[in-house]
């Protein structure tokens, strides 16, 4: 089944540890044969760095992330990168890896590396983590605070270059703000409020505007975004699912695990490779065509459509 996975931290990881390898490496979930053994058709690689670093650390972690994508990733022969273009894959064994970057706060107001980023082939761009910054205010802020004028400008500028903002991590006033503002909008890793209250998590309300402005939500494999613990099941995947179902936004749902990003895992759901066993489960509880949406088709349909015409 066609499989897309909107969002891991693998270049982070990678950074981080030290351990460069796409290949031959113990550190991260997403690799070449972790994404080869699950099938996947679309990941989704973050360029990410925590907040807590100096912005000249910050810039420094991803440069070296986005030499890593370029050096290690995308010379791999089952990987395949066409930036700005839609996904048709050569081989249905191949992986369309998208770039995209979570927390923008060290660029703000620097348009010379909003063009080198848009150079380097970033095509998703979230504002925050969960801080507050020059851009706009994350998911630990009050409401108070939503996006500011730089951010508003950065947007008109990912408005005019094709390049789509990540809801992921805002506060709800910085949400709604996006939703006014931006023309393509995504949420690449979070989940239902009203499953699991959690920051982090997407109220019925964004669910709906979210779905109507036909955006897409990546639903995050986290225990602690799924339940609100450091254990889950297949079965707290599907009670989101359910509540999504009940909210008529299931046509615009799909995966974005986290792996890499995340310490703890849904049951027998620790990589990629475990993603095919979860979609065949998913099928004894959904229609057949519903899974393959979520499996990969709904994204596929949203991307596409939001290409711009090469
Ligand atoms: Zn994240």
């Amino acid at each position: 089944m066609f499989t897309a996975d909107i969002h891991c931290d693998a270049l982070w990881k990678m950074s981080e540890t030290g351990n460069h390898s796409f290949t031959e490496n113990a550190h991260t979930l997403v690799n070449k044969y972790s994404l080869e053994r699950g099938n996947i058709n679309v990941q989704n690689f973050a360029l990410f760095t925590p907040p807590r670093q100096s912005i000249q650390k910050q810039r420094q972690q991803i440069q070296e992330e986005v030499h890593l994508f370029e050096n290690k990733i995308i010379v791999e022969d089952t990987i395949e990168w066409k930036p700005y273009q839609r996904i048709s894959l050569t081989s249905p064994a191949n992986t369309h890896a998208i770039l995209s970057l979570e927390g923008a706060g060290m660029f703000a107001n620097d348009w010379k590396s909003w063009e080198w980023l848009k150079s380097k082939g970033v095509e998703i761009i979230s504002l925050t983590w969960n801080e507050k910054n020059d851009l706009a205010a994350g998911s630990s802020q009050p409401n108070q605070y939503g996006l500011t004028e730089a951010g508003k400008e950065m947007i008109q500028w990912m408005n005019a270059n094709d390049i789509i903002v990540d809801a992921s991590h805002l506060n709800e006033k910085s949400f709604w703000d996006v939703l006014d503002w931006a023309d393509q909008v995504l949420v690449t890793h979070s989940n239902v409020k009203s499953i699991c209250n959690h920051p982090r998590n997407l109220s019925d309300d964004q669910i709906k505007a979210l779905a109507h402005k036909k955006g897409f939500l990546g639903l995050t494999l986290y225990p602690l975004f799924l339940n609100g613990t450091e254990s889950a099941t297949y079965a707290d995947i599907a009670r989101h699912l359910e509540r999504l179902d009940q909210l008529g936004a299931l046509r615009i749902t799909g995966f974005g695990s986290d792996f890499d990003g995340i310490d703890t895992y849904v049951d027998g759901l620790s990589g990629p490779e475990h993603l095919p066993h979860l979609i065949s489960w998913l099928t004894h509880f959904f229609d057949r065509h519903i899974i393959k949406g979520i499996s990969g088709h709904h994204f596929k349909e949203y991307w596409n459509a939001s290409r711009p015409n090469k």
